[in-house]
This record gives structure tokens, C-alpha cells and sequence, in this order.
């Protein structure tokens, strides 16, 4: 049995967490991590029924010390997960980190510490496996048709623009794609932020609007032909074989991986 802590149980992709980890063989939700005293149990959180006895901790030295977990699944904030991920390597809990929202030092760091604790992390900016096969395929494209631009869009409940899903889809093109800035030469913006965010000359555009849950298209420009890549996460239900797929993976890992591409 992998014995499983959540931080951010009662977020949207928590909830979902809490089902999908408490429903698969082989895994069992030991605690909750949260930074707020809601009371002993998620049973007292009006989202879960009362008999959910799950213990929730705001410590995480004594979450650890009381619950023994392998693994801490965060689905918090970009204001917390750093720290989250930081604390569960220095107690020897394997990270699976949905969270997005890190600097490259950041990263570095937390690379760092996993090596030398040798231990798995999991930092996946997208647990949808249609997400996933839409960055590969975007790498494969950006070969041939290196003039590309990125629109994500996201729920307006979103702290982070671009999506780090954005952000990762712009970095596997920039492996294969010669740096190259994008567009008129001398074009001007008459208001700010027209033309997206700059990676490498490629653009990025976030949309933040209600109603959406995930999504994005990569767009290729090319000599009178347009390629577009997009995927859609319809519902958080999306994400789950994604987060199983991590928590029974990290256990055997020893070493911090960056994106659930590299896994799969
Ligand atoms: P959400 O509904 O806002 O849930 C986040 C939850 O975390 C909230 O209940 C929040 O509490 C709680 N929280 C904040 N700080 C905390 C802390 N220090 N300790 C414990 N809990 C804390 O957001 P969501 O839509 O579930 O998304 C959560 C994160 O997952 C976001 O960063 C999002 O970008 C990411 N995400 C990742 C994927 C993926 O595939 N990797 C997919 C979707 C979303 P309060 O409401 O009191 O602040």
C-alpha cells in the first residue's frame, strides 16, 4: 500500500484527488495538509461525508511523524508548493506536485535535494495524458514549421499566466527550434501585452475566462498552410490516471523529474 498525503484537499482538484486516491487498489489517504485548522477529519469539510476520517494536519513535521506517508500529492498555489515540496524531500516523502507556479532556481534547488537525498519527485505541470501527446507532437511540428505562437486558456480562478503547461510546451519546441523572433520586424504594440509573452520569439496568450477548465492550442504558420494543435481537459476527471499514474511511479524513482513527458 502507498500511503498518500494531500495538500489542497478541498481545492477543485483536490476533491477529485481525495476520490481517486481513496478508489485505487494499492493506495490509501493517510492525511490532509492544510494551512487553515478546519477540524480533525476531512469528514468535517462539507465537500466529503462525515464517515471520510482522514486526519488533517496544518504541521507537517507531525503530519509526517503521525501518518508516515510515502508521498505528498500537492494541488495547492504557487504561494505554497515550493516550501510543500522543499519540507517532503527534507522528511524523506516522495513530492507528486500538480501545483505550478515555480522559478527556474527554484527547480534547481528541489533538483538538487532530491538528488541528494535520492528520492523521486514528481513535478508534473499537466497530469493529462492528451495534454502530454499534444507537447510532443507540438515538438515534433516545430521541426518543420518553426513560426509558432500558444494560446492557452484557463479558468478565471487561475493565479499563474502563462499556464506552466504553456510555459513547458514552449520550452520542448525551443529544444528542436532555432531561436527566432516571430512577426514584423518593427512591430509596435498600441496597448501593452497585444502580442502575448516572448519565449524565445515564439508568443504565448493566456485567456482567463469562467466556464473554462483547461485548454490550448499551438499554432504553426507556415507558407499558406496553418497547423493547429489543441487540447481540451473538459473536467478535472482529466487529470486523475495522470496523478495515479505519478503516485505509483515516484515510489520508484530517485531523482526529480519535470514533466510527466519524460515518464511516459
Ligand atoms: P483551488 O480550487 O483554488 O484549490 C487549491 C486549494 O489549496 C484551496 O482549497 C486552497 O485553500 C488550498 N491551499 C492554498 N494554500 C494552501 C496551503 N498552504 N496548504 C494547504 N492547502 C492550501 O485550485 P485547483 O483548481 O484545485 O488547482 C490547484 C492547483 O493545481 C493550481 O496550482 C492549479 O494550477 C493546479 N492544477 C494542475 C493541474 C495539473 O494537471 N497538473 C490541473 C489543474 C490544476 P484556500 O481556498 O483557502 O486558499
Amino acid at each position: 500500500m502507498i500511503r498518500v498525503a494531500i495538500a489542497g484537499a478541498r481545492g477543485k482538484m483536490g476533491i477529485e484527488a481525495v476520490h481517486t486516491v481513496l478508489n485505487r487498489e494499492g493506495m490509501e489517504l493517510v492525511a490532509a495538509l492544510d494551512y487553515k485548522d478546519l477540524g480533525p477529519t476531512l469528514g468535517n469539510l462539507e465537500m466529503f461525508p462525515d464517515y471520510y476520517d482522514t486526519p488533517i494536519y496544518t504541521d507537517f513535521a507531525q503530519l509526517v511523524a503521525e501518518t508516515k506517508p510515502d508521498v505528498l500529492l500537492d494541488l495547492t498555489s504557487p504561494h505554497s508548493v515550493y516550501q510543500h515540496t522543499k519540507e517532503a524531500l527534507e522528511h524523506n516523502v516522495r513530492p507528486v506536485i500538480g501545483t505550478t507556479g515555480f522559478t527556474d532556481e527554484q527547480l534547481q534547488e528541489l533538483t538538487e535535494l532530491a538528488r541528494s537525498k535520492k528520492i523521486g519527485c514528481i513535478i508534473a505541470p499537466n497530469f493529462a495524458i492528451g495534454a502530454i501527446l499534444m507537447m510532443k507532437f507540438a515538438k515534433e511540428a516545430a521541426k518543420y514549421l518553426p513560426d509558432v505562437e500558444i494560446i492557452e486558456m484557463h479558468h478565471d480562478r487561475k493565479l499563474d499566466a502563462p499556464s506552466g503547461t504553456g510555459i513547458k510546451t514552449a520550452q520542448m519546441i525551443a529544444e528542436v527550434r532555432q531561436s527566432k523572433i516571430q512577426g514584423h520586424p518593427d512591430e509596435k504594440e498600441t496597448h501593452e501585452g497585444a502580442r502575448g509573452a516572448d519565449f524565445e520569439g515564439m508568443k504565448i496568450h493566456s485567456v482567463r475566462l469562467p466556464g473554462l477548465v483547461a485548454h490550448q492550442q499551438v499554432l504553426f504558420g507556415g507558407d499558406g498552410q496553418l497547423l493547429t494543435i489543441r487540447h481540451d481537459s473538459l473536467n478535472r476527471e482529466s487529470f486523475m490516471s495522470g496523478v495515479a499514474f505519478c503516485i505509483n511511479t515516484v515510489i520508484t524513482m530517485d531523482k526529480l523529474v519535470y514533466g510527466l513527458e519524460n515518464i511516459i
